[in-house]
Parts: C-alpha cells; sequence; structure tokens
C-alpha cells in the first residue's frame, strides 16, 4: 500500500472520506484510516466510529455458507452450488404454490448502490414481486414521503455548505452531535464563530445537541406539529412570511394558514410544555434569520405522524421562501451510508430505480423496457414494508424471507412478536458479514457476504454526493458480494440476459442510465470518474463538468410537481400513537449514543467503543426517580404492554419528568434483557409505513436484589394500537 486509499467511512449517513494507510507496528490490524483532508463533505474530520472501524472488519466473521433445516438443529457448512441450488428450488416452489408475492427481502443502506439495484432487478423485475424494502425504513422513509409530497421529488435540497451559511439552524428531532458528529462540528465550529448565527434545538431530552443551542425547546414527545404550526402562526403575525414566494411558486396556502390559525401561542406553550416566551423566540429567530436552515433525523421521521411533521416543517420553510439560496433549506439527515443510494435505486418497497414509483405505468413501462423484461412484468402496488412482512410471516403468507446484512431480531419494533413471527419463516436466507448476530438463530441458510473494504460500489451520503468505496483487502473464507449473490441466482433462474455482471462497475453503469432526465440524473457519473475525480455530487447529467456552485437543489424555484410549484401542507397534530396512560404513565423514549452504531454488530467487536459505553441505561428525572425510590445505577424494570426489559438507572436532569431515554444499541448477544425494542410498538405513519420507533408508553418497577422481577403477563393482550 504505497497511496493511501481513499474511500468513504462505513457507518452514518454523513458519509466521511477516509484514507488507507498501513498499520503502525503497535496497531491491532494491518492497515488502518485517517480522515480524508480532499473530501468535500468532511474536511478530513472523522469521529469515533470512523477512526476505529479498522478494528471490526476481521473479527467474528461468517467464512462458509451453512445449512440447517429447522432452527432446532445445528448448522452445517455446505458449498456454494449446493446453496444455490436450494435458493432456486425454494422460488421456484414458492412461487408455484404460492405465488411471487410469498417471496420477501430485507435488505440494509449498508448496501453500496450496486447491491441494491442488483436486488431490485431480481426482485422487483425478474421474480414479479415488489416486495424488497430495507432498513432505512426505520430511518427515514418519512423525509422520502415528506419530500415527494411537498416538493415533488424525493432528495434533500440541500448541502453541507450550507451548515457554514447559515444565519439560522432549526435543529428538531436530531441529536446530530452523536449521531452525526461531523455535521455537528462543522456546523458547531461557524457557530461559535459567528455570533450572529442563532441555533434551535427542539428535543425532549437535554442532548449535547440541545445542549449547544441558543435556544432549546423540551417540547413534550410527539408535539413538533403543534410546535411548528405555532411558529408558522407567530411568522404570520408578525409579518415574516414571504408572500411574493407563497403567490408565485406554492399551492395549498389558503388551507395551511386555515389550520394554523388555531394554533395561537398559548394553546402551543401548553401543549408543548414551553414558556410562551420561547416559542416566541424561536419564532422571532426565524423570521429574522436572512438564511433558515432546518435539520432533522429519527426524531420526526419515526412516527406515527411521520410524513406530517416532515411537511409540517417544510411548510415553514414555505411560508418564509427558505429554500433554494444557500444556508437555506430542509435538510434530512441520513442514517445508513448509503440509505440515499438506496433511494435512487429503488430499494424500498413502492419505489423503482431513479427515484421512479411502481404505481406510475410510465415509470414501470420505463424500467421493463431497460431490463429487457416484458411489459406488465412489474407489480402495480407496493410491495409489502418491512413489518408487513412481519406480518405476513404471522400469517404464513410469506414462503421465502431474505434478510441482508441487517439485524432485524434487535432494530425492529414489538421485538417478542417480531422474533416469533422470525420463528414461524418455513425458509429464512440470511446474508451477511458477521456470524453470529441476533438474528443468526432464525435462519435456515446462512449466506457469507463480503463488506465494506473487500468490495468496491458507490454510497450517497446526506448531501447528494457520491463516493466510490473501492476493495482494498481480500475477502475471508467463501465469503460474495451481494449483488454477486443476487446476480447468480437471477442467472440461474432464467435471466441470463439480466445479469451479465462480471464487475459492480457495470452495474452502476447501468443504473445511471436510468436516471437519465430523472431528478437524480447521475448519467455523468462512473466508477471510473469517480475514481479520478474523487466524490462527485448529483444531479450530474452526463456531459455536465461538476459544479461546485450547482450543489443545491430548487434554485431555480421550480419543483417536481406538475404545476413546478410545492405544495403546502395542513396537519393537525395527532399526538402519539400510545400516550401514557394510568397503567403506563411514562414515555419511553429511545435513541442513540456517540460510539455505538446500531445494533453493534461493528462497534459491540470495537474495545475503545465498548469501554466508552460498557452497558445499556435508562435515564430518568431525579423527581421521578425519588418518587420511586431510585437511585443512581439502581436496576429498573421496564414494561410495556408488549414486553419488558430491564437497566441500570441514570438519573439525569437532561430527561424530562415523565419520560425516560433507552439507548437502542443492546440486543440479547450484547447484554441481558436489556432491548429497547422488547417495548416499543409497531404504529407506523400511514404515508411512510415507518413505526413509531421513538415512543411508547411504560411502567417502571425499581428491582430490589434478590428480588425477582414481578411483570405482568395479562397485559399484552390490552394492546389496541392499530398495527
Ligand atoms: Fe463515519 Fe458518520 Fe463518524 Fe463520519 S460522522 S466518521 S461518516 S460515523
Amino acid at each position: 500500500m504505497s497511496e493511501p486509499i481513499k474511500t468513504l467511512c462505513p457507518y452514518c449517513g454523513v458519509g466521511c472520506g477516509l484514507e488507507v494507510i498501513p498499520g503502525e507496528p503497535a496497531s491491532k490490524t494491518p492497515w488502518q484510516v485517517r480522515g480524508d483532508r480532499d473530501h468535500p463533505s468532511s474536511l478530513g474530520m472523522v469521529c469515533v466510529k470512523g477512526a476505529t472501524v479498522a478494528e471490526s472488519i476481521g473479527k467474528d466473521r461468517l467464512l462458509y455458507p451453512m445449512w440447517r433445516e429447522t432452527l432446532e438443529q445445528p448448522f452445517r457448512r455446505i458449498s456454494w452450488d449446493e446453496a444455490f441450488e436450494k435458493i432456486c428450488d425454494r422460488i421456484q416452489t414458492v412461487i408455484q404454490t404460492q405465488g411471487a408475492d410469498a417471496i420477501c427481502m430485507y435488505g440494509s443502506g449498508q448496501f453500496v448502490t450496486e447491491d441494491y439495484y442488483t436486488a431490485q432487478k431480481l426482485m422487483k423485475g425478474c421474480l414479479g414481486t415488489n416486495n424488497f424494502d430495507a432498513n432505512s425504513r426505520l430511518c427515514m422513509s418519512s423525509a422520502v414521503s415528506g419530500y415527494i409530497q411537498s416538493l415533488g421529488a424525493d432528495g434533500p435540497p440541500c448541502c453541507y455548505d450550507d451548515l457554514e451559511t447559515t444565519d439560522c439552524a432549526f435543529i428538531i428531532g436530531s441529536n446530530t452531535a452523536e449521531c452525526h458528529p461531523i455535521v455537528f462540528n462543522r456546523l458547531r465550529k461557524y457557530h461559535k464563530k459567528t455570533p450572529h448565527v442563532r441555533l434551535i434545538v427542539v428535543d425532549p431530552r437535554t442532548t449535547p445537541t440541545a445542549a449547544a443551542a441558543d435556544l432549546h425547546l423540551a417540547i413534550r414527545p410527539g408535539t413538533d406539529i403543534d410546535l411548528l404550526n405555532g411558529i408558522a402562526y407567530l411568522l404570520i403575525q408578525s409579518g415574516h412570511d414571504a408572500p411574493d414566494f407563497v403567490a408565485q411558486h406554492t399551492t395549498g396556502f389558503a388551507d395551511f394558514a386555515a389550520v394554523v390559525q388555531h394554533y395561537p401561542p398559548s394553546v402551543v406553550a401548553e401543549r408543548c410544555g414551553i414558556p410562551v416566551e420561547a416559542l416566541e423566540t424561536a419564532a422571532r429567530y426565524w423570521g429574522e434569520s436572512a438564511r433558515v436552515l432546518s435539520l432533522w433525523s429519527m426524531g420526526m421521521n419515526q412516527s406515527s405522524e411521520g410524513t406530517a411533521k416532515v411537511r409540517s416543517l417544510i411548510n415553514l420553510h414555505l411560508l418564509t421562501g427558505q429554500i433554494g439560496k444557500a444556508g437555506a433549506g430542509p435538510f434530512s439527515l441520513t442514517g445508513q451510508p448509503n440509505a440515499m443510494g438506496g433511494r435512487e435505486a429503488g430499494g424500498l418497497s413502492h419505489l423503482l430505480p431513479g427515484y421512479r414509483s411502481v404505481t406510475s405505468p410510465q415509470h414501470r413501462a420505463d424500467v421493463e423496457t431497460a431490463w429487457q423484461l416484458p411489459a406488465g412484468r412489474i407489480a402495480p402496488q407496493p410491495g409489502r414494508s418491512v413489518w408487513e412482512m412481519i406480518v405476513g410471516l404471522e400469517n404464513d403468507e410469506v414462503g421465502l424471507f431474505w434478510i441482508a446484512a441487517t439485524n432485524p431480531a434487535v432494530s425492529l419494533p414489538d421485538l417478542e412478536r417480531t422474533k416469533a413471527a422470525l420463528r414461524r419463516s418455513p425458509f429464512t436466507i440470511y446474508q451477511e458479514a458477521y456470524h453470529p448476530t441476533e438474528t443468526t438463530e432464525y435462519a435456515h441458510l446462512l449466506l457469507p457476504a463480503t463488506q465494506w473494504s473487500e468490495k468496491s460500489g458507490t454510497m450517497t451520503n446526506s448531501e447528494r454526493c457520491v463516493t466510490l468505496a473501492s476493495a482494498f483487502q481480500v475477502a475471508p473464507g467463501e465469503a460474495r458480494e451481494d449483488w454477486a449473490i443476487f446476480a447468480e441466482v437471477g442467472r440461474r433462474l432464467g435471466f441470463a440476459t439480466q445479469f451479465p455482471f462480471q464487475t459492480s462497475a457495470e452495474i452502476h453503469a447501468e443504473f445511471v442510465k436510468l436516471t437519465r432526465d430523472r431528478p437524480c440524473d447521475m448519467t455523468g457519473i462512473s466508477h471510473e470518474r469517480l475514481h479520478t475525480a474523487g466524490p462527485l455530487q448529483w444531479p450530474l447529467p452526463l456531459g455536465e463538468t461538476a459544479n461546485r456552485q450547482a450543489k443545491r437543489l430548487y434554485t431555480d424555484l421550480k419543483f417536481h410537481t406538475p404545476d413546478g410549484r410545492a405544495r403546502f401542507s395542513a396537519y393537525h397534530s395527532r399526538g402519539l400513537a400510545e400516550p401514557p396512560d394510568q397503567q403506563f404513565p411514562f414515555i419511553l423514549t429511545t435513541g442513540r449514543l456517540y460510539g455505538h452504531w446500531h445494533t453493534q454488530t461493528r462497534t459491540g467487536r470495537t474495545d475503545k467503543i465498548r469501554q466508552m459505553h460498557p452497558h445499556p441505561f435508562i435515564e430518568i428525572h431525579p423527581r421521578d426517580a425519588e418518587q420511586l425510590a431510585i437511585a443512581e445505577g439502581d436496576l429498573v424494570a421496564v414494561q410495556s404492554r408488549r414486553g419488558s426489559a430491564q437497566f441500570p438507572a441514570k438519573v439525569t436532569r437532561a430527561i424530562a419528568p415523565g419520560t425516560v431515554f433507552v439507548p437502542m444499541h443492546w440486543g440479547a448477544l450484547w447484554a441481558d434483557h436489556a432491548e429497547a425494542n422488547a417495548l416499543t410498538h409497531p404504529a407506523a405513519c400511514p404515508d411512510s409505513k415507518q413505526p413509531e420507533l421513538k415512543a411508547c408508553s411504560v411502567m417502571l418497577v425499581p428491582v430490589r436484589i434478590g428480588e425477582a422481577i414481578a411483570f405482568s403477563p395479562a397485559i399484552r393482550t390490552e394492546n389496541t394500537l392499530p398495527v
């Protein structure tokens, strides 16, 4: 390794550039990474996850295909040939006996775009079922539906330079400091050195992000729409709206204004649990700032009214003309490193490549033609979302469940119900780099997959910047690329024409043709160009040179709607799907910590990060702790209508009275009985199908040493959630 190899961090959607260099003599690995100063998104910065990524890559790897007839049997090693035979036999049997819609695949934002694209071609094209969903469903599908409904197309319109050109950053439902650290670093540095810049943070917890704010609005969970409508009310009242922009570039204002008049400050402040003055200050900061940038992530998206929340936030930008210019706009921060690439390649059950929809006859025809498949092959209705796949397993409607690069036995809601459904599956394929994970227990066939560093492919970060992550080491054992596994299954099922690929560069070249003249036009991007020119941002049509000035969307104020105008929405808040009551008086909210990534498949295998966050915990306000006689470090049993867990108490004023917080990272491999999702429910946004993982109601019981925890077994039957 003479020259550093340039790649990007495989953890979060910030998409920081990395350079791979030889390991120092004392390091545990033959190579290590450092920040890439040339990468336009991160400018050389990395957080602890990116900095330590080398340590986890080689540990506990799944090396060979493994098979067992039933979940009670041990796995035995089989050849790839045998594995492919079993998959193809099962697919053909299921199609003949149950139909193609009994086949489901659940993929991951850890895929490179080429994996995503090949999976869409196999499932939606060749097999004729739209039952492909990804873990992005849990992360940002409300942002997708919000952008599409308000602006006519998906795609964050902003870029990271906006962090350093804004006058007011409005962060809502995002602990950016811990979950998107390098985005926050850029904003924080600029905020510190530019006194007029305002930072508003909306979060029920006093997170490190909130602690850095000029104004922290610690609203009650579930009152986001009240707050946003309340700010709109004040902006209109104070004349800080932009009537010319509204008249020329939007529709739907009258309905929006009619709703907003029901949100005067006294009503909103009372509902949100904040002082009227704080609400007025937020509206004044927004209204008086020349450029306003909003940032959000799962605190908005993971909600039974996620799309409504996203659209209510976009309303504020439309009301004040804060979009399509530097330092302004509604900016969704994506969770996974390639959630954006998944959206571009059609990697949710209602999408097709190139920001197309399965419900559009024209879009289906475009894709069928490109894939050389007969007209009518792609189904006209959305496939199952991941939770609908779980329900399908419960009802014996799923004959083959194929999981790849994700860990649903920790990350899905209502975990005991999820696990029971997984146990019912007649045939589960689990394609994964690591062994074991919590999901291994539910698989019949394990397929060893390569991961970052061992395969080449592209990933797109939150600011639409595409980076080539090249392979720089040999994969262990018999691991294969995800795309290569999908392509081989396709060939063996008789679709040789559709899967001629020998390299991921060929797949990428085919994929970008399907983005021609689409909002995410990437026809000017290729593996070769990324290799020589470095990261490139879309839209970048063929023949255009990368232009760093043209990095924002909608600068011409023409939106991707039929009339070119953005659409206001008009929503009243419905609140939480499961509000607290006498029996379950606390609101549980879940979230992430700085060092850990999702279900710890990598970071749990990294010493430094394990030392940083050695165990799970529950945050509880001192007032509540006193009432329940809970002291710091006491074990607390937590019960919801669906399940139970237990955590050591962290007594802190960072959480509001009546609310408790638990990190979601700990599954059964890493701690006993500490799964946050044992408590959560699957009620979801009707538009985005994104579950409300952020809030459910619970009861707390201190656990006395030597006492058994007395959980109530009958409570589950009282679940009345619309699932
Ligand atoms: Fe990786 Fe995200 Fe950290 Fe950047 S901020 S180094 S992309 S985990």
